[in-house]
């Protein structure tokens, strides 16, 4: 390592780990840098780990064995290591050299010169009390110690308990021999080659053998059980606390399917010789694709009423599609982090597309989107591949995943069903073991499609944003004529005009038709011809581009028609919620307002799709009266969806103080179909009788449920009754440390909203931010944010420097940033 390149690397990578500079009682932090490829002179060739994981002091003592090839001569080789304690550093040949530590980096001094192409060796013993980068977590209740510990290495973490290459464009294989209590067990990439007990200690040596970035090493480790099956002869495993055994097989029991799927659509085989998916307490995310190894939140388990709420195969299939999109090809760097998970998220949902139908993958790729266009707005709109950043955690948000996904269906309407999946297939195939950019993804598009991809890619994946658009129609004379309005700002770097092709469906009351149209300019108008009067024109009928849309003529009379005749779900769905106010507008007795909650009824009665029949549910609170109570209540206890009973419950809250209603919202809650559903009788029971709710909601708070799900939804209920007696009772809960941290995270934000006793809410907040959990802490973060009075600043403030996360960082700088 030349001298030079330490000066460039420590510009590069210093930035990344900010930390607050206190000065007076202002904190500073470092500004969002541009980031490119770390130059540091070698490839890293393997990894060989031996850890000891000592629980009693949260502490490890590990040495690590670099074996590395200079890419040029080399006098120094420049290493990631954020804290931790390094004792010695020894070469190939057992001498000792000369070290020294900056930031988070260790710099070794080589013995003497080493030529290009040399291969070389080091070996590093270190120890210390893990900053980062490795979790211990399992809290015994008797507060004797955790019982687990988990890494989580994106995005340049894995240098908290490793000394390391910690970049993604660095691959190397790598092996870890982990030492432990014996009466843990341990799981980590690739295969298990040896397993030694002695001494009350377990010794587990595992090796993966396909070359990968660092930050995909990672090992979970501790009181765990192990379940094992087969898929096509590959080992699949599953780890979790034993109080989850009875839920897990029921919870991963489409892993293989998932796994067929993605070999099947992309047509490369499952890279690797196992894959294991392990369950860990306090894990921060929803998963984390480690190499062949993936780890994943507990709250992903639940028993059959969970089920009924949620599923954990999106999570599952997720995680799983990364093994191709993130594992087998990596970006090349953090600014290209869409092509891991935009492909991760996509992939996802084509899973569910083959498996569940066309339907519910359009309404999860509305869902998705919802998400992605709500984000993406004002200061927070940035390109998909963006160089900028402080931490690259900061670029994994829903432009790297919703939005990416949704660029991902239109580049599928581009080039066509076929051509994508064909360039799907290729781009894994070619790149497969490799780094990839966002160049090599359209090189591979444009050879398999044929024609270039330019525009595309400038306006979408290097531009920033989406179009807003209008639309509308006449008709007269035999023709239709339509225009669409791109009516977005195009000051912030979002390209004025986004050039589209899309299409038209026409609806006549026998048939539907679709014409071709393209988009060139802010305002496009076009004419087709039609004998009679369409009942209904859509633009972009298969919601292929990612946009936010109006239609400021269109009548109730039309929103009936796309409800009545539409085949896809997502028209029907805004049409049942366009109805919702257009019947609240009529006044009772109009005729209209008769033949429109007639129209909503039958969606929520007939309709085949579960979300359809939801959003009539909600649409029909505008019109409480004559049959909709019935249609509601029905609803709320015979649909076989529990997306539709709970969205009928929730409708029928609106009615307020009602004894009647109390009645019914009990009697569902005690019905017990799914936790939603309780929840939402539960929200029903505090609207319609809000002096009997305190007691009842009390009363139920005792009732256990999977990770106090059930506690959560019913302590977002007491919130709503106001006064000081709620407000201890939900300090109380906040607490309680027999309560799950999820539940507690809900106590927590409902106390911090608008508190009567402010003082006592920021005294709480500043006690509980020493809590370990992520997501009771991000809670803690949030709340004492949302007080801005000097003591919640201070407490923020000197919190900073101990941030867990780069999440924590950009909630506390956001908080302390002076209001305009
Ligand atoms: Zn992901």
């Amino acid at each position: 390592m030349r001298l030079r390149d330490l000066a460039l690397s420590l510009t590069i990578v210093g930035f990344t780990a900010c930390t607050a500079v206190h000065g007076g009682d202002a904190p500073r932090w470092a500004r969002a840098a541009r980031h490119g490829l770390p130059e540091r002179g070698y490839d890293v060739d393997h990894y060989r780990l031996e850890l000891t994981l000592l629980p009693e002091t949260r502490s490890i003592e590990g040495r690590c064995t670099i074996r590395l090839v200079a890419l040029e001569e080399l006098s120094s080789v420049l290493l990631d290591l954020a804290g931790l304690e390094v004792l010695e550093v020894r070469d190939g040949e057992g001498r000792a050299l000369a070290f020294e530590r900056a930031r988070d980096e260790l710099s070794i001094a080589l013995a003497e010169k080493a030529p290009e192409g040399t291969l070389l060796t080091l070996d590093v013993r270190y120890g210390g009390v893990p900053r980062t980068g490795l979790w211990f977590s399992g809290e015994r209740r008797d507060g004797s110690g955790p019982t687990q510990v988990f890494s989580q290495g994106q995005a340049e973490h894995n240098r908290g308990w490793f000394p390391c290459f910690d970049h993604p464009s660095d691959r190397a294989t790598s092996e870890i021999l982990l030492t432990m209590p014996a009466d843990w067990i341990a799981v980590a990439p690739g295969q298990r080659i040896d397993i030694v007990t002695d001494g009350g200690l377990r010794r587990e040596h595992w090796r993966m053998t396909t070359p990968h970035p660092a930050y995909l090493i990672s090992i979970v480790a501790g009181e765990l059980i192990r379940v094992d099956e087969q898929w096509r002869g590959l080992p699949l495993s599953y780890y979790c606390e034993p109080k989850y055994r009875d839920w897990l097989e029921d919870s991963f029991e489409e892993t293989g399917a998932i796994l067929g799927f993605f070999e099947e659509y992309t047509g490369v085989r499952y890279p690797f010789s196992k894959y294991s998916q392990a369950v860990v307490a306090n894990f921060p995310q929803g998963g984390m694709e480690n190499i062949s190894a993936t780890t994943l939140t507990p709250l992903t388990l639940g028993d059959e009423l969970s089920r009924r709420d949620r599923s954990s195969v999106g999570l599952i299939a997720h995680e799983a599609a990364h093994q191709w999109f993130g594992d087998l090809i990596t970006c090349n760097d953090w600014s290209h982090v869409w092509l891991n998970e935009g492909f991760a998220t996509y992939m996802t949902l084509l899973y569910f597309e083959a498996t569940r139908g066309v339907d519910e993958f359009q309404c999860l790729l509305r869902e998705n989107t919802r998400r992605y266009l709500v984000e993406d707005r004002g200061g927070r709109r940035r390109p998909t591949v963006c160089e900028v950043w402080k931490d690259p955690e900061d670029l994994l948000d829903t432009r790297a995943y919703e939005g990416a996904a949704a660029r991902l269906h239109l580049l599928r309407f581009l080039v066509g069903d076929a051509n994508f999946r064909d360039g799907v297939g290729a781009y894994l195939a070619r790149h497969a073991g490799r780094n990839v950019t966002t160049e090599d993804l359209q090189e591979t598009f444009e050879s398999v499609a044929g024609f270039d991809l330019d525009t595309f890619f400038e306006e979408w994946i290097y531009g920033r944003g989406f179009p807003e658009m209008d639309f509308e129609w006449s008709w007269s004379e035999g023709l239709i004529e339509g225009t669409v309005r791109q009516t977005h700002d195009s000051s912030g770097g979002t390209a004025r005009v986004f050039h589209l092709t899309s299409e038209i469906e026409v609806g006549f009351p026998d048939r539907s038709e679709r014409f071709p149209v393209e988009l060139g300019q802010r305002v496009t108008t076009f004419t087709f011809p039609a004998d009679v009067r369409p009942q209904y024109v859509r633009f972009d009928p298969d919601c292929f581009i990612p946009k936010v849309m109006s239609w400021p003529s269109r009548t109730a009379e039309e929103w009936v028609a796309i409800a009545r005749f539409s085949k896809n779900p997502v028209a029907r769905r805004d049409a049942a919620l366009a109805l919702g106010p257009l019947v609240g507008s009529q006044k009772r007795g109009e005729p209209a307002r008769e033949e429109l909650t007639g129209e909503l009824l039958a969606l929520l009665r007939e309709d085949e799709n579960s979300w359809v029949r939801a959003d009539a549910a909600t649409a029909l609170a505008w019109v409480l009266e004559g049959p909709v109570w019935e249609a509601l209540t029905d609803a709320a206890t015979g649909d076989a969806s529990a997306r539709v009973r709970a969205a009928a419950l929730r409708s029928l809250a609106y009615c307020g103080p009602h004894e009647g209603m109390a009645a019914f919202g009990r009697r569902v809650f005690d019905e017990a179909f799914s936790w939603e559903t309780m929840g939402a009788a539960a929200a029903l029971v505090t609207s319609t009788d809000p002096t009997g709710a305190p007691a009842w909601l009390i009363r139920n708070l005792q009732l256990d449920s999977p990770h106090d799900r059930l506690a959560a939804l019913l302590l977002a209920q007491l919130a709503r009754l106001e006064g000081p007696a709620i407000e201890k009772e939900l300090e109380a809960w906040a607490r309680d440390t027999t309560l799950s941290p999820t539940a507690r995270a809900v106590a927590v934000r409902e106390l911090a909203r608008d508190p009567l006793d402010r003082a006592a809410v920021v005294a709480l907040l500043r006690e509980l931010l020493a809590e370990e959990n992520f997501r009771l802490r991000g809670a803690v973060i949030d709340g004492l944010g949302e007080q801005d009075v000097i003591a919640s600043r201070r407490a923020l403030t000197e919190y900073y420097p101990r941030a867990r996360t780069a999440k924590e960082r950009r909630m506390i700088e956001a908080a302390l940033r002076p209001s305009p």
